[in-house]
């Protein structure tokens, strides 16, 4: 049945066929024809080995820049031919563990689709047609002009459309809408047999269900349409400090849940120090304010918490108006009183906000260092042992970076994606973003990925119900564990879609066969 599928997909779509002989990786591409272009001779320093982990560094054969989706197309058919060759979309190189690096294989720029990188506003219909290789940045700018924006974010902007509907995007929308995967209504896809497939929830819906958070493995987003909303022109920005993890977990819950409340909810856990970047200076939002850890309780143990929360409101609102709105919502809450900061930003400045950090960090040289990140969603049930065991004691000193933790509902999850959870209807985000020194040894590297399996161990001991996000794992058999009851489902779309494993072998989940 699967067998005849691929059959009919590549007989109807073929031009240049599949079933020639197999040829050499060498000599594979010498008369591929594409619009784009291809560099051969790259090195482990070229952009296309590397990604913003650091941590490992792979050679592919050739870096491709495709014009558009038939480009993306013909590479995919021409790799077939071969019995070894891969293919991987790199989106923005934001992750972590070289998921969108291939070794020996092809590596396909998405930010060079050309024309395919369009970003196409439907205003009556309130929602943008954009390339699968255009960044989050500029369909917020985009969009703005039309006074429209997506409803769902994550809170780094440049990253790619395709980068992130292939893992979910999460950030503080997602508890009222779901991650980004969940505001997408169709998307254009290259296969894994190299035909170009338009997808929805009612058209080829089993291939829609599986590209979003599919990992990559079963083709190539070259166009997404994603809903809008109207956007605001400010929001009010406010963080509330916590010295009790009870405390802040019932308020964080209680926002998510509420009928009326904010329109971005997260959270923080941060260091009880003076310390500049894990301890209390971290808090306040600007320049005048400055946090007071007199007002803190004396009890107070070795890490703090804050709720990050945004009301959205349009210029011409009347302020009191606003403030009145955000009292009522901040009377509920539970926080220490006078540790409250609060400031009115742009809407697209408030989404910017760690573009605006990355600056920053560029700036003292530790944007282009190693990254050895952690993140993974716990479930409500363990996240209260999860404080005691994790953040109030392995991690207790920082993670030299932002450590976040907030709940969202996994109702707004739809279960049809390729994306695994825990089991319960509440469940955390937990994010470790680690960074190093300007100039780190790689003992410190080594030390913070040995701390991050400590963590994993330690959940897996603990019998938690928790899942790796942008999950890492180097074989098979961790990566059924992963995917547990979903795993069969996982095998059997990519048998469907991408049957010789040609796709994102950085994920190291399938083998490429022949
Ligand atoms: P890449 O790293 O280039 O690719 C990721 C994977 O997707 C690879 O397997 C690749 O082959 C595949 N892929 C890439 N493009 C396509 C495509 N068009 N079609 C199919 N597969 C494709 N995530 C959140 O959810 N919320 C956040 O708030 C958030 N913040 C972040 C902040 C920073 C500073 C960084 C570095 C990462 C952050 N992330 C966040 C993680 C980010 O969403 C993922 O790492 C994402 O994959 C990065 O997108 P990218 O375009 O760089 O993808």
């Amino acid at each position: 049945m699967l067998a005849c599928l691929v059959e009919r997909f590549v007989a109807e779509n073929e031009t240049d066929s599949i079933l020639e002989p197999e040829k050499s990786e060498d000599s594979i591409l010498k008369d591929l024809d594409i619009e784009g272009s291809i560099d051969y001779g790259l090195t482990t320093t070229d952009i296309a080995s590397k990604d913003f982990g650091g941590i490992y560094a792979v050679k592919p054969l050739a870096f491709i820049r495709p014009a558009g989706a038939d480009d993306v197309a013909r590479v995919i058919r021409r790799a077939l031919q071969s019995p070894t060759l891969t293919v991987a979309a790199r989106g923005n190189g934001h992750s972590i563990n070289g998921q969108a690096m291939a070794d020996h294989g092809l590596v396909i720029d998405m930010k060079s689709m050309g024309h395919n990188n369009r970003i196409d506003v439907n205003v009556a219909s309130m929602y943008v047609d954009v390339g699968g290789g255009v960044l989050w940045t500029d369909v917020l700018k985009r969009c703005l002009g039309y006074g429209l924006a997506p409803k769902s974010w994550t809170d780094y902007l440049d990253l790619t459309v395709g980068g992130t509907l292939s893992n979910a995007g999460v950030s503080g929308q997602a508890f009222r809408f779901g991650p980004q995967t969940s505001t997408v209504m169709e998307l254009e896809v290259v296969t894994g047999v190299g035909v170009i497939t338009v997808c929805s929830d009612s058209q080829n819906s089993e291939l829609f269900f599986s590209v979003l958070g599919g990992l990559g493995q079963f083709g190539i987003i070259t166009r997404a349409r994603i809903m809008l909303q109207h956007a605001p022109d400010m929001v009010r920005w406010i963080r509330v400090v916590y010295s009790e993890f009870d405390e802040f977990t019932r308020d964080a819950e209680l926002l998510i849940m509420s009928e009326e409340s904010f329109n971005y909810v997260e959270g923080f856990v941060i260091v009880n120090s003076d310390d500049p970047v894990t301890g209390w200076p971290s808090v306040p939002l600007a320049s005048n304010q400055s946090f007071d850890p007199t007002h803190l309780p004396k009890k107070t143990g070795p890490v703090l918490y804050f709720l990050e929360l945004a009301l959205h409101y349009n210029k011409h609102d009347d302020s009191s108006t606003v403030n009145t709105l955000v009292e009522k919502l901040l009377r509920r809450l539970t926080f220490v009183k006078k540790l409250r900061f609060e400031i009115d930003s742009t809407y697209m400045n408030f989404l910017l906000r760690v573009n605006h950090a990355e600056q920053a960090a560029r700036g003292s040289g530790i944007w282009d260092t190693p990254h050895p990140w952690l993140n993974m969603f716990v479930s409500k049930r363990d996240i209260a042992a999860f404080n005691r065991v994790v953040f109030q004691n392995i991690i207790k000193g920082g993670v030299n970076g932002p450590l976040l933790t907030y709940p969202v509902l996994r109702s707004k999850w739809d279960s049809r994606s390729s994306v695994v959870l825990p089991q319960s209807d509440i469940f955390y985000l937990v994010a470790l973003l680690r960074f190093t020194h300007a100039h780190p040894k790689e003992s410190e590297i080594k030390q913070m990925v040995a701390q991050n399996n400590e963590i994993v161990q330690t959940c897996i001991k603990n019998g938690f119900d928790f899942k790796l996000y942008l999950p890492h794992y180097e074989s098979t058999v961790e990566w059924k564990k992963h995917f547990g009851d979903q795993w069969i489902r996982f095998v059997e779309r990519k048998s469907q879609f991408d049957p010789k494993a040609v796709l994102a072998p950085g994920q190291k989940i399938f083998t490429r066969n022949h």
